[in-house]
């Protein structure tokens, strides 16, 4: 996260951000927005027993990530001792023995990434088999190939001790899970906006979807899962709607 050397948590960050958004007037609501429907030029939002209308809207409703279904695993992803985003940490794996778990071919794609950083990387295929194509490539770049369904992960300490299989295990440094994700897009696919085939949000370069007036943001839109290319994108997105508003309004000049 640029500007934090020494590192920042998810929380602490998120805590930072709504105190910063709130100084400036902004008011945050919890709760789930269940619905979201055309309203004139405008949008109504369910949400919390009643209807919200706005005149635009900003998705970033983020994505679920799949991970893998171990006992322990949720726990070991907060202690970033399974993790989920070699782009954010890959740094972290110079030199060490990297696992990475997948189920198709977003893991070879994963250990490739890795392969950079390290010549000692494994990916366990715990899916069918007919689910890896790129198995050639794997041998091409060094990357060892594990089939087998894991049954544990072995935590101790600070640190993932072994992955366990069938009566057998294996210690690694660290474990990287590429199961991919889902995008939290049922909103915005109720309004048909329109989606690439992983079901993320196309936008144009002002972060417009293909329905006016409904922007998206972050996770959800097609690109690199990460806070700053999120923030650049929402502040992309909430100029964008500033001064469509404005220009709806008379308040712009010819
Ligand atoms: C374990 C982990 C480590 C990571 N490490 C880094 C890192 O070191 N550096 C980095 O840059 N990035 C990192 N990332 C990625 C980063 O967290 C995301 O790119 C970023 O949070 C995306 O922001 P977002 O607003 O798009 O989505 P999110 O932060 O996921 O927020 C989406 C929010 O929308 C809510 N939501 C969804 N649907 C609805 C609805 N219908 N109504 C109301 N709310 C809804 C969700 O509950 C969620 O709270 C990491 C991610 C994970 C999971």
């Amino acid at each position: 996260m640029p500007g934090f050397p020494e590192g920042i948590t998810g929380d602490a960050i998120l805590k930072r951000m709504t105190d910063q958004a709130r100084e400036y007037g902004a008011v945050i609501e919890s709760g789930r927005v269940e619905g979201l429907t055309r309203d004139g030029g405008g949008f109504v939002a369910r949400m919390n027993d009643r209807e919200v209308r706005v005149r635009a809207v900003l998705l970033a409703t983020g994505v679920i990530d799949h991970h893998p279904d171990l006992p322990g695993v949720e726990r070991a992803i907060e202690r970033s001792l399974v993790r989920i985003c070699p782009i954010c940490d890959g740094y972290e794996a110079i030199d060490k023995a990297v696992a990475v778990i997948g189920d198709d071919d977003k893991g070879v794609r994963e250990a490739a990434f890795l392969r950079t950083y390290s010549d000692r990387v494994t990916l366990i295929h715990t899916g069918p088999a007919a689910a890896l194509t790129d198995e050639t490539e794997l041998a091409r770049m060094g990357i060892e190939l594990i089939r087998a369904p894991i049954d544990n992960v072995t935590l101790e300490g600070d640190r993932v001790t072994a992955l366990n299989w069938g009566g057998t295990f294996r210690s690694f440094d660290l474990v990287y899970s590429a199961l991919g994700t889902s995008p939290n897009a049922d909103l915005a696919d109720s309004l048909d906006a329109k989606t690439g085939e992983d079901g993320r949000l196309f936008v144009d370069a002002r972060q417009q979807t293909s329905v006016a007036g409904l922007y998206a943001a972050g996770d959800v839109v097609r690109g690199l899962n990460q806070i700053a290319v999120a923030s650049a994108e929402a502040a992309v997105a909430a100029t964008s709607i500033h001064n469509t508003l404005r220009e709806a309004d008379g308040w712009t000049v010819s």
